[in-house]
C-alpha cells in the first residue's frame, strides 16, 4: 500500500488531518493508497521550515545548486519505471504516456542544472566615467507551488527546478489525487540530499491548506496550474498581498484543417491530440475545425483511426488511453457525453477492458453542435471533442479565436502563406503549423493568452525569469 505523507524540514511526518484513501482508476475496488490529509499547523510548520532554509540555499553557489540538481536528474532517471507506476496506478494515465513523462522531469531538471554555470546578467554603459554598472538575478525567497493531478511529474518538476536553482526555497502543494505520486517525486529529490527545508511537501485539501499557504504563510511568490477558477482566485489573493504570482489555467484549443492540408499528417495529430491522456491535457485538442470542402474526407478518415484505437487498464503498455483521473471527473465528462446525444456522432473509441471496472470515458468526436453550444466553449477535459465546419481560411480563423481561453492552436495547410498568417492571428501562447496542438518542448516557452494564463511563461528560459528578480547594480571605482 502506497503513503503519502508529508516531507517538511528534511523529515517524513503524518499530517495532522483525516486519512484519504485512493482506488485505482483503472480498476476502482482496488486501493492503492492513503494520502494523510493535512491541516493548518502542517503547512504553517511547512512555511517555517522553508524560510528557515533560503537563507543557507540562497547563499549557496550556483554551481552547487547545479550539482544537486544534477543527482536528482540521475536519481530520478534510475527510478523512473517505478514513479511512473505509481502515477499510473494514482490517476490512470497510460504507463507509456507516464514513463514519455517522467523521462520529460529528467531532461527539465538536466535543463535547470546546467543554468548553475551560465553566464547571467549584462554590463550597461554608465554617465559617469569609473562605474562598473551591471545587473544580477536573485531569487524571491519562499516559493509556493500548487500542481494539478494531470501532469503530476512533470509540472510540479517544471516549477521546482527552476524555483530551486534560482535560489529559491518551495512549499509544494500537489492536487489530491497526485498525491502519491509527489511524495515519491519528493523521495528522489530527498534521497538525492537536497538541504532540510529546501523543498517541503504539504499534502492536503486546496480547500484547506491551500487557503493556509495564500492567506498566512510568508511567501514570496506563488505558481499555480489548474482550472481557471481557481487560478483567478489565487491571482486575487495574491496580487493582494503584492506577491509576484504565475498562474496557467485551462484551454479549449483549436486544430485547423484546410482544404489542402496533408490528411495523414493532420489525422493522427488529432487523434492523439484529442484522445491521448484521456483528453486531460490543458494544450489537447478539444475543437477540430475543418474546411468544408474536405469535412468529409477529414471526418471518414477520423472515423476510421478512431476505430482502432483502444481504451484499456493504465499498466497495460497498449493502451491508446486510460480511464479518466476518478470518478468526479467521470461525472463530469459523462454530463458533457450526455449533452452530445444532440449532437451526431462521428466517431466513437472502444474498450478492451468491462468499462464498468474503473472510471472509464470512451473517446467521443460529434458535429453538429453550434458554436456557442457549452461543448465547444467550455473545457471537458476528458476524451471528448467537436468537429466543426469552416466556409474557408477566415472563417477557420474566426472559430478558433472564439473562446475565451488562448493556450494552443493548430493549422493544417501545405500554404505558407495562410500558415504563417494563422501563426500571426491565431489569439493562443502557443501556435504551430501540421503539429498536434499538445506535445510542446521543456527548451521553449510554454503558456497562454486569455484566459488560459497570467501572461507569464513557464519553462525555457522563461521560468528563470518569474523565479528571480533582477538587481541593477552600480560602483563607482574612481
Ligand atoms: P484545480 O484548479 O481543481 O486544482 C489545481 C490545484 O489547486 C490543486 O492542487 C488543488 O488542490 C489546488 N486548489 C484548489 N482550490 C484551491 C484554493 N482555494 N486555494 C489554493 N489551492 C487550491 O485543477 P485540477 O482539476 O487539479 O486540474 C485540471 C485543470 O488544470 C484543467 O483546467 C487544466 O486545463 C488545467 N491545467 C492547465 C495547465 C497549463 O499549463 N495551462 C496544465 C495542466 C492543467
Amino acid at each position: 500500500m502506497l503513503e503519502a505523507k508529508n516531507w517538511i524540514g528534511g523529515e517524513w511526518m503524518s499530517a495532522s488531518g483525516a486519512d484519504m484513501m485512493v482506488h485505482n482508476p483503472s480498476q476502482v475496488q482496488d486501493e492503492v493508497g492513503v494520502v494523510h490529509l493535512s491541516g493548518e499547523r502542517d503547512m504553517l510548520h511547512a512555511g517555517e521550515a522553508a524560510k528557515k532554509a533560503f537563507k543557507g540555499w540562497g547563499e549557496t553557489n550556483l554551481p552547487a545548486r547545479g550539482e544537486i540538481l544534477y543527482r536528482i536528474a540521475r536519481l530520478l532517471e534510475e527510478e523512473l519505471d517505478d514513479v511512473a507506476r505509481v502515477a499510473s496506478l494514482e490517476m490512470g494515465k497510460p504507463i507509456s504516456e507516464m514513463k514519455g513523462e517522467v523521462r520529460r522531469g529528467v531532461h527539465l531538471l538536466r535543463y535547470y542544472a546546467g543554468e548553475g554555470v551560465r553566464a547571467v546578467g549584462t554590463v550597461i554603459p554608465h554617465s559617469q566615467d569609473r562605474v562598473l554598472h551591471y545587473t544580477k538575478r536573485v531569487p524571491l525567497g519562499v516559493v509556493g507551488v500548487i500542481t494539478p493531478w494531470n501532469f503530476p511529474v512533470a509540472i510540479p518538476v517544471w516549477k521546482i527546478a527552476p524555483a530551486l536553482i534560482c535560489g529559491n526555497s518551495v512549499i509544494w502543494k500537489p492536487a489530491e489525487i497526485g498525491s502519491l505520486t509527489a511524495a515519491r517525486l519528493t523521495r528522489v529529490f530527498a534521497d538525492a540530499g537536497l538541504p532540510a527545508g529546501v523543498l517541503n511537501l504539504v499534502v492536503g485539501r486546496g480547500s484547506v491548506v491551500g487557503s493556509v499557504l495564500l492567506e498566512q504563510v510568508e511567501l514570496d511568490a506563488v505558481s499555480f496550474t489548474g482550472s481557471t477558477g481557481t487560478g483567478v482566485r489565487i491571482a486575487e489573493s495574491t496580487a493582494k498581498r503584492n506577491i509576484k504570482y504565475q498562474t496557467e489555467m485551462g484551454g479549449k484549443n483549436a486544430a485547423v484543417i484546410l482544404g489542402d492540408a496533408d490528411l495523414s499528417v493532420a489525422v493522427p495529430a488529432v487523434l492523439s491530440g484529442a484522445f491521448r491522456s484521456a483528453g486531460q491535457k490543458c494544450t489537447a485538442t478539444s475543437r477540430v475545425i475543418v474546411e468544408q470542402s474536405v469535412f468529409g474526407a477529414f471526418a471518414d478518415a477520423l472515423r476510421k483511426e478512431m476505430a482502432h484505437i483502444y481504451m484499456g487498464n493504465a499498466l497495460d503498455a497498449e493502451s491508446y488511453l486510460g480511464p479518466v483521473a476518478s470518478a468526479d471527473q467521470q461525472a463530469k465528462v459523462l454530463s458533457y457525453v450526455r449533452m452530445a446525444r444532440e449532437a451526431e456522432t462521428v466517431g466513437e473509441g472502444h474498450a478492451r477492458v468491462d468499462p464498468s471496472t474503473g472510471h472509464y470515458v470512451a473517446p467521443l468526436l460529434v458535429t453538429g453542435v453550434d458554436v456557442e453550444s457549452r461543448l465547444v466553449q467550455e473545457e471537458i477535459f476528458g476524451p471528448v471533442a467537436t468537429l466543426l465546419s469552416a466556409e474557408n481560411f477566415d472563417d477557420a480563423l474566426n472559430l478558433a479565436n472564439k473562446t475565451v481561453f488562448g493556450l494552443s492552436a493548430a493549422v493544417f495547410t501545405r500554404d505558407l502563406q495562410k500558415g504563417l498568417r494563422f501563426l500571426d492571428e491565431a489569439q493562443a501562447g502557443m501556435v504551430r503549423i501540421n503539429q498536434e496542438t499538445a506535445g510542446v518542448e521543456y527548451q521553449a516557452p510554454f503558456g497562454g493568452m486569455k484566459m488560459s494564463s497570467s501572461h507569464s511563461r513557464e519553462q525555457g528560459q522563461a521560468a528563470l525569469d518569474f523565479y528571480s528578480q533582477v538587481k541593477t547594480c552600480a560602483v563607482y571605482y574612481g
